[in-house]
């Protein structure tokens, strides 16, 4: 990182757009502003890649304020195009206040789920900057309400979050809609194949700017995660909500069915919880924003996409209720806490081993220590509720004659001590917030005997050493499959095309139940009972004895660390994640 960092006043822009900057709080640019603006400005192409809450709107809204003059008055001059509706509008906002003292230039917005004739009015009125959804830009270029021969410039921000929503042929068509003469900027987190190829059909001798944010995001952030049992993750982070009792949260999921079903059960619980995802009406989403931002609700449950790029700062704690679907989204959903040099707090909730082995991928990823944590206990959160209360009344103002007083003086009218009453009063309150709060006792949700004398059998499953499978993903399957603990299942003994495990007699029913659609290393495989034959040669170096150590997945996982922890390396080049799969429209 250089020493010296830019400011605005030596962009040489107009003295209006300066000043309104200025009354923005802003002063010295952020990296990717300090570097793209001068070249934006000097009508380049530009591919900017860098982290969400790096300063990407004013990186073009301020070029694009900037470049309008009195002749702009009738045209569009500047197309910006966002993925989802919010994006516009903060893109909006944040554009109509640089432009607050600069005559002549004219914002509008233009996404689905809005009235279209006000955009059509809007429009006819003389918009010269226009920030939309591709969607309902198109929409508009059909019905031929916006005109775009006189476009100079179109940014694609997020370009690859919208390539991800589906809008890449609505952006293709755009472009070709659009005179070729023109400036073409794009902001894009990370560079799929995909993105490249629309820079190379549509951008000329671009340049490109990539900038190392993850040592700005990652590196402020606490990260810790906690492994729970299969389907007790929603009691766990219930656990944590009240536990913790952060002022202001984000949990994320991967599904939008997973946002409602969370939200609900939040609710239930007493959180003040709401859910956003793009299946919303716009009217409900900018609700359920404003009432976030206000601190109205204290928990915002999303999915990536809806949470994408929204603008909300003073968040202290994200929850990763489900582990996110590709590595770049951790580092995106993490970066919303920890904002602007604040510490922040990122926890993430794991389930069987395959999520513990993606969660150790994520580590390595960002080069990043993520430490494992014991879910609290009962006694732990009562010392933090005490602790709470304790702050909280400290801080409170003591006021000369509070209207409790009364009731005190009547109850030691009674002969009771008011040290008394206060202790009373305050145990009810620990207890009623503690009282609920889901037990965690039993890890593991199936019911255990006493381990050494219980009786085993052997299942056979249809994998053997021929598929080069090793034990350790047998165990995992069945860990995973089942919600098992890894020290319920005896010994593994591989063969060439079939593999029996030893399991606890009396869970045999639920394991073959559970096992039913079972695949390990990619292969369809069944699971039944064994009938004591065997087939092929028997591997038997490798085996999971019952009482050995090393099955234990908790040996040396106290931390996820990799590496040295020099960061600022995590992000020169994008590796392609394994586990990137084909993103649905959230
Ligand atoms: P991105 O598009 O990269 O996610 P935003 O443009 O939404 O980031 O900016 C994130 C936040 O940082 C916004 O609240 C914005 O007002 C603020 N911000 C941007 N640039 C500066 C700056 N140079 N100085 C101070 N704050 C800034
Ligand atoms: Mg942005």
């Amino acid at each position: 990182m250089k020493g010296i960092k830019m400011h605005f006043n030596e962009l040489n822009l107009s003295q209006e757009l300066l000043q309104a900057v200025e009354e923005l709080g802003f002063t010295e640019m952020t990296e990717i502003q300090e570097k793209s603006i001068p070249l934006i400005l000097q009508g380049m192409d530009v591919i900017g890649r860098s982290n969400t809450g790096t300063g990407k709107t004013a990186a073009f809204g301020i070029p694009a304020v900037e470049s309008i003059n009195s002749d702009d008055r009738r045209y569009v001059s500047t197309l910006i195009l966002c993925p989802t509706r919010e994006l516009a509008m903060q893109a909006y906002e944040e554009i109509r206040k640089f432009a607050r003292y600069k005559k002549g230039v004219k914002a509008c917005a233009v996404y689905g789920g809005a009235s279209m004739e006000k955009q059509i009015y809007e429009l006819k009125r003389g918009a010269n900057i226009v920030i939309g959804t591709p969607g309902r830009v198109m929409d508009h270029i059909r019905r031929r309400t916006i005109k775009l021969e006189n476009l100079r410039c179109v940014v694609l921000d997020e370009a690859d979050e919208m390539l991800n929503m589906g809008f890449r042929e609505d952006i293709e068509l755009i472009l070709a809609n659009v005179p070729e003469e023109r400036q073409t900027v794009l902001f894009s987190a990370t560079m799929p194949p995909a993105i490249l190829a629309i820079t190379e059909k549509y951008q000329r001798d671009p340049v490109q700017i990539k900038i190392k944010s993850a040592q700005r995001t990652v590196e402020l952030i606490d990260q810790y995660y906690f492994e729970v049992a299969m389907g007790r993750k929603t009691d766990a982070l219930c656990l944590l909500l009240a536990a913790y009792n952060p002022a202001s949260s984000m949990v994320f999921c991967n599904t939008k069915k997973m946002v409602d079903e969370l939200t609900e059960e939040l609710v239930k619980h007493g959180f003040r919880a709401v859910g956003l995802h793009g299946d919303m009406k716009q009217s409900q989403r900018t609700q359920v924003m404003n009432g976030f931002k206000n601190r109205m609700s204290s928990i915002l449950v999303a999915t990536d996409v809806a949470a994408r790029g929204i603008d909300v700062s003073g968040i202290d704690v994200v929850f990763n209720y489900d582990l996110p679907q590709d590595n770049e989204y951790y580092i995106h959903r993490i970066g919303r806490t920890g904002r602007a040099g604040r510490t922040g707090t990122a926890y993430t909730l794991i389930s069987g081993r395959r999520q513990y082995y993606d969660l150790r991928d994520i580590s390595k990823y960002i080069n990043a220590e993520i430490t494992e944590l014991p879910l609290p206990d009962k006694e732990g959160i009562i010392a933090m509720k005490k602790e709470a209360i304790i702050r909280e009344l400290s801080e409170e103002s003591a006021s000369p004659r509070h209207e409790a007083f009364d009731i005190l003086d009547r109850l030691a009218s009674q002969g009771l001590d008011s040290r008394e009453i206060a202790a009373r009063l305050l145990t009810k309150r620990i207890n009623d917030e503690v009282s609920s709060l889901p037990e965690f006792d039993i890890p593991r949700p199936l019911k255990k005997g006493k381990r050494s004398g219980s009786k085993t059998v052997k299942v056979d499953i249809s994998i053997g050493r021929s598929r080069r499978i090793a034990p350790n993903f047998i165990l995992g399957a069945l860990v995973d499959a089942t919600g098992m603990s890894g020290r319920d299942f005896g010994k593994i003994d591989i063969f060439d095309s079939h593999t029996t495990v030893e399991v606890p007699a009396a869970e045999t029913d639920y394991i073959l139940e559970s096992t039913e659609n079972l695949k390990i290393n990619g292969q369809q495989v069944t699971v039944k009972l064994w009938d004591g034959s065997t087939y092929g040669n028997k591997k038997n170096e490798k085996s999971f004895g019952r009482d050995k150590r090393e099955r234990n997945p908790k040996t040396d996982r106290k931390k996820m660390a990799y590496g040295s922890r020099k960061k600022s390396e995590v992000y020169t080049d994008y590796i392609p994640n394994r586990r990137s799969r084909t993103k649905k429209r959230h």
